[in-house]
């Protein structure tokens, strides 16, 4: 050790760093006015790593969360030769029986996250695609931008959901996927206190945007990989349509399949258990 007080000097600014950074971090979520905080508000505006900050100074972006919650949040399986299909905003009974028809008649597993005011709208519907075999996933109660949420507020959104689905199925689904793909920090550790995992996606079908069927079959198929996680959606807002990913969705199943892919759900490209093992939330 004596032999390198350059390293003990590192490690001793490196800790003053970090406890200057919970400071400011302690102060901004308590909305404090000090000068310290705007100090370290400044002084980490400049950093350069924060690219997609917007809700809090000490915000990570989501490839810093991905790296520092390896084990919670995730966007992609394992090297191997599978696929798993992912179908956001559902149930909607314009677009998520269809999708359903095409997996059914394909003999494919999908997993498919909910959202909780739909849910129940249209509980037949979440009931189906658990009957029909496929995976849960929670996908918030009112799909808002949960990074930019207090922390009690996202877990409402959360938990609100989980019981829906509850009630609906007898599952506690274990996987979140945040609309937007975004999420903070102290989201992410929540998660991870809770048994929770984030899933996000690699492959984005872009369907949203109402692209045609050749559109969404491109986006995909020029993307996906082994283990990729594919991002569809069986649900959309007023005046959304698709109609292309649903008419894609055989072509891309055939297309992977004849290259040698086989389809799995979520949990298992991670091989995960597929519902939540908690002791930190009451259940029902
Ligand atoms: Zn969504």
């Amino acid at each position: 050790m004596r032999r390198h007080p350059q390293i003990i000097k590192t490690v001793l600014i490196l800790l003053f760093t970090l406890f200057l950074n919970s400071v400011g971090w302690t102060a901004s979520v308590d909305a404090g006015t000090s000068t310290v905080e705007e100090t370290i508000h400044i002084k980490q505006s400049s950093k350069p790593a924060s690219k997609d900050e917007t809700s809090s100074p000490s915000s990570l972006s989501l490839g810093e969360l991905r790296r520092k919650y390896k084990q919670t949040f995730k966007f992609k399986g394992p090297h191997v030769k599978q696929v798993a299909l992912t179908f956001d905003d559902v149930p909607d009974p314009r677009f998520t029986p269809q999708v359903l028809q095409v997996l059914r008649s394909k003999g494919v597993k999908a997993t498919f996250f909910i959202v909780g005011n739909r849910a129940v709208k249209h509980p037949d519907l979440v009931r189906q695609i658990n009957n029909e075999g496929h995976a849960l996933g929670n996908h918030s109660y009112s799909h808002p931008v949960l990074k930019k949420m207090k922390l009690e507020q996202f877990m409402q959104e959360i938990l609100k959901t989980e019981d829906i689905i509850y009630r609906l199925t007898g599952k506690r689904p274990k996987i979140i996927r945040p609309p937007y793909g975004e999420v903070n920090e102290e989201e992410v550790k929540w998660a991870k206190d809770h048994h929770y995992m984030i899933v996000n996606w690699n492959v984005d079908s872009l369907d949203w945007k109402g692209l045609d069927q050749e559109k969404v079959k491109k986006n995909v198929l020029s993307e996906v990989g082994p283990g990729a996680i594919v991002l569809q959606h069986a649900g959309g807002g007023t005046g959304s349509d698709l109609t292309g990913t649903i008419k894609a969705l055989p072509q891309i199943i055939d297309q992977l399949r004849s290259e040698g892919y086989t389809f799995v759900t979520v949990p298992e490209l991670l091989g995960i258990p597929s519902l939540r093992v908690d002791t930190g939330v009451d259940g029902p």
